[in-house]
């Protein structure tokens, strides 16, 4: 395959990509969501790993060692018609429960 032929069917798959990408966005608008139960789905942050001072003249200031990803709590929930996706990184308290002891 040549360049020119890869170029065509490059523009050919990203017209298709956005044409599916429509028809999901559209059928996403008109649903009448049914989500299914929520997960745990961390989003990530990178974080500095330490810090250093550094100087050049009279200027010193710090900056990082290096970095890490860390977790981010994060739900999501997707609904089971349409696919759609959806996250949130709040929590609410759940109501208490009746709770009968030991006793089975
Ligand atoms: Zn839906």
């Amino acid at each position: 395959m040549d360049n020119i032929e890869k170029m065509r069917k490059a523009e050919e798959l990203t017209k298709e990509a956005t044409r599916l990408q429509e028809e999901v966005f559209a059928s996403q608008v008109f649903c009448t969501h049914v989500f299914g139960p929520a997960e745990y789905d961390p989003d990530y942050k990178m974080e500095p790993t330490g810090w250093k001072f550094e100087h050049q003249g009279s200027d010193c200031w710090e900056s990082p060692t290096g970095y890490q990803k860390v977790d981010v709590p994060r739900w999501s929930k997707t609904c089971i018609k349409c696919g759609k996706k959806e996250y949130t990184m709040k929590q609410k308290a759940v109501a208490f429960e009746p709770d009968f002891g030991t006793s089975k």
